[in-house]
């Protein structure tokens, strides 16, 4: 169970706007965000959010960055709540009482909501260096901000997929929080697939490394470039033994079924 811990339109003097008299002059925002936190436990600061160590934060960043979009201010802001405090999930408001429209109004405004995302990431190598390929990706993937391994699997080695003739793979998974939204994760995860140098020649053929996103959140995706859950998941083994030994209830949003049910169904 998540607490809700609010701050309620604290005013800031920023420079942010579209015009050069905005940045040159100034004008006040006003800003609002909504933090689910863990629940603290024994009347402890230290395990709770420090509201006005937050307040102080967004203060800040209003008064020291200056951006045109209220969207990218409040953008700056929700990240770097997520980031640098205890805090799972957050909506920022950002209030332009001031805004340059040349009308009467009470305010321009956005509002946006970001979330670390629960994702789990499958990977595998079968040449080459194969186990230096996969620990490359993994500290790569703990190096990254936008990123927090909670938990990685033991690699396991199993015998190629899909009718190619090659090499065993090292395969495993693993589970992560992330502030990227889909496309984006997968996007970096192809980035380093570049850097190990892989080859895309023959599907389903060698590669030095694959890395597939099993699941995100419980969003069901199907895009050209993405498909969530994983394709034929429930059909593999080297997706499934990993990924129910890290998480056996993680839930395939389709399917409704865990993952350590698809693997034992698959064992049958
Ligand atoms: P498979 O996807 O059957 O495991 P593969 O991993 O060998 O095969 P790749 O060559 O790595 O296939 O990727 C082919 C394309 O799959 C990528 O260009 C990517 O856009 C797309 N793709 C679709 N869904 C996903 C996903 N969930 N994770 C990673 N790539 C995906
Ligand atoms: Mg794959
Ligand atoms: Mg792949």
């Amino acid at each position: 169970m998540l607490d809700k811990v609010i701050i309620n339109k604290l005013e800031c003097f920023g420079k942010h706007g579209v015009f050069k008299e905005e940045n040159v002059l100034g004008q006040k925002f006003v800003v609002s965000a909504e933090m689910l936190v863990s629940r603290s436990s024994n009347d402890d600061l230290a395990t709770s959010v420090n509201y006005s160590e937050v307040s102080l934060f967004i203060d800040n960043i209003v008064r020291n960055k200056v951006f045109k979009l209220i969207e990218t201010l409040a953008e700056n802001i929700a990240e770097g709540i997520l980031k640098n405090f205890n805090v799972h999930e957050v909506t920022v408001k950002v209030e332009k009482p001031w805004a340059p429209v040349g009308l009467p109004l009470d305010s321009a405004s956005v509002e946006i909501h970001r979330k670390w995302s629960k994702s789990y990431i499958s990977f595998g190598s079968n040449m080459g260096e194969k186990s230096e390929y996969i620990s490359n990706a993994i500290e790569s993937i703990k190096a990254n901000e936008n990123i927090r391994v909670n938990k990685v699997s033991d690699i396991i080695v199993t015998k190629p997929y899909g009718g190619v003739e090659q090499d065993d793979f090292l395969n495993g998974c693993m589970e992560i929080e992330t502030l990227y939204f889909p496309e984006q994760l997968l996007h970096f995860l192809q980035s380093l697939e570049q850097e190990a140098k892989r080859v895309r020649k023959v599907h389903w053929g060698p590669r030095t490394l694959d890395l597939d996103i099993v699941l995100y959140e419980d969003e069901i995706i199907n895009t050209e470039e993405l498909t969530v859950p994983h394709i034929d998941m429930e059909n593999r083994y080297f997706v499934l033994k990993p990924l129910s030994d890290i998480a056996p209830y993680a839930m395939h949003p389709i399917f409704h079924k865990s993952a350590i049910q698809m693997y034992k169904e698959l064992e049958k």
